[in-house]
């Protein structure tokens, strides 16, 4: 075994979604044992004639499944989402075998409500998180002890790959609420939900809901702009630091700063 085979699975994509021209998801076929607590993420590669270029990317799966999905999303720029964009059903990918991070739910803390804010993909942790739970709630291990409460952020309504998903899910347990909101609403007329970026909206929420730094724990994923403003809105409505869990996908290049 070379020290590639020794690192990475040769993952198959079983299934491809398109929810926009930018925003798909894919499940794959490890091959092999791949373990992992909701809300970790993985690794995945191509390998070009130059090198292998990889990226970290959320789980969308529970670890209850037997795939592993992601929800990704196309930078023209990037160096590695056209050339995942380019593949297909029956294709591979280099996929490491080692999940990371630590972007699991805390169960700990004592705070039994908790805040989850995405931006777009960063959804993806946190419907792993319900994934997980309801699959515990249906076999009587999960008794409804812990409530999530997400805000889901996107420019407009089709950039909402799990909206269907988590919204019956909301229907479905008392435990879980959710909230999309889009920023763009002149460009989606016929959005009738909630409008304005996450980290606008917050407080509303947070006070309609109950939810404060002492009874909730707060998780903020996806776009580093409202993961900054968000946990200053926070911070300013009482939450502490270790009340607050991030994960920031990318930091943004010069250029789009301005
Ligand atoms: C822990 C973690 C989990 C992640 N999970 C996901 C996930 O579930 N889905 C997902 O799509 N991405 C996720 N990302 C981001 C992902 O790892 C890549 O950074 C992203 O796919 C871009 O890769 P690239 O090689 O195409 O672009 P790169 O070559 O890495 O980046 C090119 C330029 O684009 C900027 N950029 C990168 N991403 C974006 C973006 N989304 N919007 C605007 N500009 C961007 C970078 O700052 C850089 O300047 C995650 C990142 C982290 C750290």
């Amino acid at each position: 075994m070379n020290v590639v085979e020794d690192k990475f699975y040769r993952a198959r994509i079983t299934q491809r979604v398109d929810f926009s021209e930018d925003l798909w998801m894919i499940r794959v076929d490890t091959g092999g044992e791949f373990r992992f607590k909701a809300g970790q993420y993985a690794t995945l590669g191509v390998q070009t004639a130059e090198k292998l270029i990889e990226r970290p990317y959320s789980i969308v799966s529970s670890p209850y499944e037997k795939e592993v999905e992601f929800f990704i999303e196309l930078v023209p720029q990037g160096e590695l989402t056209p050339l995942l964009y380019k593949l297909k059903v029956g294709d591979e990918m280099m996929f490491r075998k080692v999940a990371k991070g630590r972007f699991t739910l805390d169960t700990k803390s004592g705070r039994t409500s908790h805040l989850l804010l995405a931006t777009v993909t960063g959804i993806a942790p946190f419907v792993s998180y319900s994934r997980t739970l309801l699959k515990d709630w249906k076999d009587g291990k999960f008794g409804g002890e812990h409530k999530l409460f997400i805000i889901e952020g996107a420019s407009r309504s089709w950039e909402f790959g799990y909206h269907d998903e988590l919204r019956k899910y909301a229907a479905e347990v008392p435990w879980l609420t959710y909230l999309p909101t889009i920023s763009r609403p002149w460009e989606d007329p016929n959005w009738k939900g909630e409008t304005g970026r996450v980290d606008d909206i917050i407080r509303k929420y947070t006070d309609k809901w109950g939810l404060t730094g002492q009874n909730a724990s707060a998780y903020l994923c996806g776009h580093p702009d409202m993961i900054e403003h968000g946990k200053g809105m926070l911070r300013r409505a009482g939450w502490q630091k270790d009340a607050m869990t991030e994960e920031v996908y990318f930091i943004p290049a010069k250029q789009s700063q301005t």
